[in-house]
């Protein structure tokens, strides 16, 4: 972890935010590479979840909402003091009620106190007073579901259908740690999947999404053996949750949670509806009956998943007697796809270099790099996880053709220049 963390910070992919006036705790920027990275990301699980689907739309809410609706989701309630909680008999206290290192109940070991007042406060409008607090959301679920009804009016959703959005959520952790997994500021991609409210449609759905959330991570480069599914014990399950599970990553410092996939049932709907006086029910024009739809939220988090990605990519290997570090990304989710190399800064080679450049550049990610040994390009390059290089040398100039170098082996091939677009886009397997 302590060299990814570092190779991070040295090439510009994630580092401490505010650094300048000695960081803010806990919070992170992501740098060049990391901001493609992201968005390579957000974009893999976009696909999969919106594109690739006729039964889910996207939406891109407000991250301040309404402050009744954390009254109604039950955030303001469960989310309002330091909490402990015991880890033998699952019980929870107040952590003032617990009085002491151990459960009063069991004699357990207590969680350290967890502040439920999680929610970032801040005031709307000039007037700094109870009336004008809002919150900045802790999850991007709410927003869905306050509109529901403008989704089904307007798409003419029939169930089962999801409502999918990616955005920034906050929270004041009060333990936030281990680089980007824990951070009182991140980033979720949520779907809330509607369905009959049937026990049957419901298992159903339920275990197509965990399925498929498990497959999504597979699909991207996660080793399995690295990933498992841990079903959420009835004590443990969050205050809206008929049924959790959660797919786990296994973090250098154990197994850590990257997505929660729960059965909401129809508590949202329902706290929702009755709350702001709006009915949030559907009609089934196949039964002529009105409803509260349940739902399946698969919750991921954007971090998490990049920690994860960069985890298990993460190499070091020794090419031609050299030890190198790698990032065998996906190509998908590399930052950048292509770097590009003239052999020597002269003899028209730069030239040549740009024109491929230019060739390129309107496919995908590519840099431009003509300083030091070629050798030392190669490798600056395999450390931020960049699949294909090409490099242009006294051939190029007299047959067109170019060397192209894989990441991964290290092998080398000769390409005409004309094929190259093609074949990049074969390589990076954008179909898949
Ligand atoms: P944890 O138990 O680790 O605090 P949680 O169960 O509270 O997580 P959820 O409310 O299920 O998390 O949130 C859904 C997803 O959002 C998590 O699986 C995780 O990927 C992400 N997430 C939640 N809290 C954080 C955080 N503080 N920093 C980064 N990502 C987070």
């Amino acid at each position: 972890m302590d060299k990814l963390v570092a190779l991070c910070k040295r090439r510009g992919i994630v580092f401490p935010s505010s650094e300048i006036y000695g960081g803010l705790g806990s919070t992170f920027d992501y740098g060049p590479l990391g901001t493609e990275l992201k968005r390579n990301v957000k974009e893999a699980w976009w696909r999969s979840t919106v594109q690739e689907r006729a039964d889910v739309v996207g939406l891109d809410s407000a991250i301040l909402l309404h402050p009744r609706t954390w009254a109604a989701s039950g955030h303001l309630a469960s989310f309002a003091d330091p909490m402990v909680d015991c880890k033998g008999c699952k019980q929870r206290f107040r952590a003032d009620d617990a009085g002491g290192p151990r459960c009063p109940r069991c004699g357990g070991e207590l969680t350290e106190a967890r502040s439920f007042n999680l929610m970032f406060k801040t005031f709307m409008g000039p007037v700094e007073d109870t009336a004008a607090t809002v919150y900045l959301r802790p999850e991007t679920a709410q927003g869905i579901f306050l509109d529901f009804a403008e989704v089904v009016d307007t798409q003419r959703a029939k169930l089962p259908f999801g409502v999918a959005q990616i955005g920034k959520a906050f929270r004041n952790e009060i333990t936030p740690g281990n680089f980007i997994f824990r951070t009182r500021e991140f980033e979720q991609m949520e779907l809330e999947f509607f369905v009959r409210p049937d026990p049957q449609e419901e298992a159903r759905w339920f275990e197509h999404w965990v399925n498929a959330r498990f497959e999504w991570y597979v699909r991207y480069g996660i080793s399995r053996e690295r990933l498992r599914l841990r079903p959420h014990a009835q004590s443990e399950l969050a205050h809206y949750s008929r049924g959790t599970t959660d797919i786990e990553y296994r973090y250098p410092f154990g197994w850590g949670e990257l997505e929660g996939v729960a059965k909401r049932g129809s508590f949202d709907l329902d706290r929702h509806s009755e709350f702001s006086g709006r009915d949030l029910s559907y009609f089934d024009e196949a039964t002529r009956q009105r409803y509260r739809p349940w739902v399946i939220e698969p919750s991921a988090g954007v971090d998490r998943s990049i920690l994860a990605f960069l985890l298990d990519a993460y190499a070091e290997d020794v090419v031609e007697d050299e030890k190198r570090v790698v990032l065998r990304l996906d190509p998908r989710l590399a930052p950048v796809k292509v770097g590009v190399f003239p052999l020597l800064r002269k003899a028209g080679q730069p030239e040549k270099a740009h024109a491929v450049f230019d060739l390129l550049k309107r496919r995908c990610m590519v840099v431009f790099d003509a300083a030091g040994s070629i050798g030392r390009r190669y490798r600056r390059q395999d450390e931020v996880g960049t699949p294909f290089g090409v490099t242009i040398d006294h051939e190029t100039m007299q047959d067109d053709t170019v060397t192209l170098r894989y990441r991964d082996s290290t092998k080398q091939d000769r390409v005409a220049i004309a094929a190259l677009p093609a074949r990049i886009d074969e390589l990076i397997g954008w179909e898949d």
